[in-house]
């Protein structure tokens, strides 16, 4: 029977090893190895009995048999304990630190455990009846081999080392090892007393235990769930069994002290390697928290780093780049911001692909490292965007300019191509004593100035002068005005009408503003004043708000159009300001449609798309404004995902010397689904143009001027206000 037993946990181990892969193979194969040579020891041991029979020889070849299955069993623990930690994401050290330790319980416990047999019970009974010394050496080698096993496997198990896949075999797996230690030691305890027969409920753990183990092998992984409990996660009483041993170890030595008998060879060496193993484990652990508190001082470092540094570069990032901008205004340190951006990058990229242009962006942040000074700040900000905070005189700016050019000049080798990079520079010397001044304003103003460059031709330096195209009142106003409306501010709405029946469709809101000395000032003079300085977006979330505002309560149904910066798009301070506008006013997004103008500083196409699906995605609609000025309006019209296009002034204007082309346009805009408005419609004479060429919508001063909300309202009557319903 115990042969059956055997032979069956044998074969399953092999059968099912063969099938599983990689760690689940594996133990189940050492299982195999040692179930054959613990079946092996039965087959002797029963040819023993049966055929020689000499009955119970001791000790005898079977003993090799049952005892060389022990080396295997451990191997096969240790391989299922071993995988629950490379499953884990910690460090290798690590992980080794935790199977030495777990060695090292397992063997602490197991020696207290043999100390406190030993004076119990099985110390008398093998000194007083083992024959020899073999069989001395022998009787003892099952109790405290079968001990090792179950330790390492409850330990394993306590301490969570086992994977959530594999802890029902594991626990099958040790139930027949308790269950082949439990007739063990009845054996052992036999042999030492001189026995020659085990009763049959003395053996039957010979028989469970092998079918236990042969189901270990059958079980089959229950989902595959990969939940390893954390390294270092363990109950305390799981941490606190060895100490508990050696507590025990400890009184119990006391106690034999203090009164009874000395404690002899055995009893004395096992409690010294107790103390001794105790004290290894406890260097272990101390090496064990070094490693972990090295590990934990290094990731901080790492996160330290990560949050203030660009990871392509190891330049200051723009976070780390504002603060030391903010710091520098604070205790108003003379001091020079200048912004470099990489003239057409987008043609490194697309020619030689992304990972060489995240090479030529390391090579210029090298350079440009190379060429300041140490205590200046080197950023990269943006994809091909640097800046440098320069500390010190305006010279120390110009000298610093001329350097950057320098050391540009050489051409980047990109995959033994040589090219030659240009690069366009805004810089700001900031007048300290100005009101109102911070980073923002001072990164904004260097973006104006480079942009301004970039538009007169390329590899250009363009120095930022308050005087350039501003409106100063209205820049300061702007800025006094701490996001409210600046006073003589106001907004106008004009009519957007279906050319069918002239019914209003939506409304386009436009900036108003009066001086101070009472003069009304263009909006085409204060929005790129504004923009400028660098105040683009407090203007456009100023006139968001003043929209919601206004449109609050009336009419649900109409759309209002609002006219935006294109450097917004992308601007994720602006995105979470427009949101907080329409949560404050209950303005649903799709009462909005954004006219994206100034097309020109759309710096890169794929991220201006980005974010117009964003703000589609949220329910606000994207209109291109005055499309047909620039040069490059088909290119926006195919890679920009727009919903409305408006067809500017100077086309209507033009349409009647050449009518092919409108209609052209028209039938363009209508084959990709995008709504045409026609802007700048003065008379019926045009309206009827534009409408037999295919438009569908209008606006202009024939239809309407823009003017204050309850005029236009009022002025149209509510019934004939159609939704806008610009398919999409
Ligand atoms: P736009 O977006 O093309 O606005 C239409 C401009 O054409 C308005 O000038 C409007 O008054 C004018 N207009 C409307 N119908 C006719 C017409 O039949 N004939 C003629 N000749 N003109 C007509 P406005 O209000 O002076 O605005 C000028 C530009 O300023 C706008 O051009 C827009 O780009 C910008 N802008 C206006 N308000 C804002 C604003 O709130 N934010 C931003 N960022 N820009 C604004
Ligand atoms: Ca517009
Ligand atoms: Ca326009």
């Amino acid at each position: 029977m115990q042969f059956s037993a055997g032979a069956a946990a044998t074969l399953s181990a092999l059968i099912w090893g063969a099938r599983e892969t990689g760690v689940r193979r594996h133990w189940r194969l050492l299982v195999a190895v040692g179930m054959a040579t613990w079946t092996t020891g039965v087959a002797l041991w029963a040819w023993y009995q049966v055929v020689d029979g000499r009955g119970l020889p001791s000790p005898s070849l079977a003993d090799a048999g049952f005892l060389l299955y022990v080396p295997f069993g451990l191997a096969a623990l240790f391989t299922i304990a071993g995988a629950a930690k490379s499953t884990g994401d910690d460090g290798g050290a690590q992980g080794h630190h935790f199977t030495a330790g777990l060695m090292l319980d397992g063997l602490i416990v197991t020696a207290s455990l043999f100390f406190l047999s030993w004076l119990g019970a099985l110390g008398p009974v093998v000194t007083a009846g083992a024959p020899n010394r073999v069989t001395l050496v022998v009787a003892v080698a099952y109790p405290v081999t079968d001990l090792v096993m179950v330790s390492v496997a409850v330990l394993a198990v306590v301490f969570g080392r086992v994977r959530e896949s594999d802890r029902t075999a594991f626990l099958f797996l040790t139930a027949g090892i308790v269950a082949l230690a439990l007739s063990d030691s009845v054996y052992a305890y036999l042999v030492a007393a001189n026995a020659s027969t085990m009763k049959p409920l003395e053996n039957s753990g010979y028989v469970i235990g092998p079918l236990l183990i042969a189901f270990a092998a059958l079980e089959r992984a229950s989902g595959g769930t990969r939940v390893v409990r954390p390294v270092g996660h363990a109950d305390w009483w799981a941490l606190g069994l060895p100490y508990a041993a050696l507590l025990a170890v400890g009184l119990v030595v006391a106690a034999r002290l203090m009164v009874g008998p000395p404690l002899g060879v055995v009893a004395t060496s096992t409690g010294l390697l107790v103390v001794l193993l105790v004290v290894v484990r406890q260097l272990l652990t101390v090496l064990q928290n070094r490693s972990l508190i090295d590990r934990v001082y290094a990731d901080q470092r790492l996160l330290l780093h990560l949050a203030y540094h660009d990871s392509l570069t190891g330049l200051s990032n723009r976070l780390s780049f504002a603060s030391r901008l903010d710091d520098a205004i604070a205790h108003r340190r003379a001091m020079a911001l200048i912004l470099v951006d990489v003239d057409d990058f987008k043609e490194v990229n697309d020619r030689f692909g992304h990972p060489a242009g995240d090479r030529v962006l390391q090579e210029v942040g090298r350079r440009l490292h190379e060429v300041a000074e140490p205590r200046d700040t080197v950023a990269r900000i943006g994809g091909d965007e640097f800046a440098i905070l320069v500390e010190g005189a305006a010279v120390t700016a110009t000298d610093l300019v001329s350097r950057i050019r320098t050391a540009l000049r050489t051409p980047v080798l990109v995959d033994e191509v040589p090219v030659l990079l240009r690069v366009s520079m805004g810089v700001v010397l900031p007048d300290l004593d100005e009101p109102f001044l911070d980073g923002d304003v001072l990164l904004g103003r260097a973006d104006g100035s480079m942009y301004a460059g970039k538009r007169t031709g390329k590899d250009a330096v363009v120095i930022y002068r308050p005087s350039i195209g501003d409106v100063p009142d209205f820049t300061s106003a702007l800025r006094s005005a701490l996001g409210d409306r600046p006073i003589g501010f106001c907004m106008v709405y004009q009519p957007v009408v279906r050319l069918d029946d002239e019914t209003v469709v939506a409304l386009e809101a436009l900036a108003r503003w009066k001086a101070s000395d009472g003069s009304d000032v263009e909006p085409s003079l204060f929005v790129p004043s504004a923009e400028q300085a660098g105040l683009g977006r407090v203007l456009d979330v100023m006139v968001v708000n003043a929209v919601c505002a206004d449109i609050a309560d009336v009419s649900a149904e109409l759309t209002v159009h609002v006219n935006i910066g294109a450097a917004r798009l992308g601007d994720v301070e602006f995105e979470a300001a427009v949101s907080e506008a329409l949560t404050t006013h209950r303005i649903p997004p799709g009462r909005l449609v954004f006219e994206i103008t100034e097309t020109e500083a759309v710096k890169d196409l794929g991220d201006a798309a980005a974010a117009i699906r964003r703000l589609q995605h949220w329910g606000i609609r994207v209109a291109l404004d005055d499309f047909g000025t620039g040069y490059n309006s088909l290119r926006y019209l195919h890679e920009l995902p727009v919903n409305v296009i408006k067809l500017d002034r100077s086309l209507t204007a033009w349409v009647a010397n050449d009518p092919t082309l409108y209609r052209s346009l028209i039938g363009i805009c209508d084959g990709l689904g995008l709504d045409v408005i026609a802007e700048g419609i003065e008379t019926e004479a045009s309206a009827d143009t534009v409408r037999r060429l295919g438009c569908r919508y209008g606006q202009g001063f024939h239809f309407g001027r823009p003017d204050s909300l309850s005029a236009v309202v009022g002025r149209t009557p509510r019934q004939r206000h159609g939704a806008v319903r610009h398919q999409s």
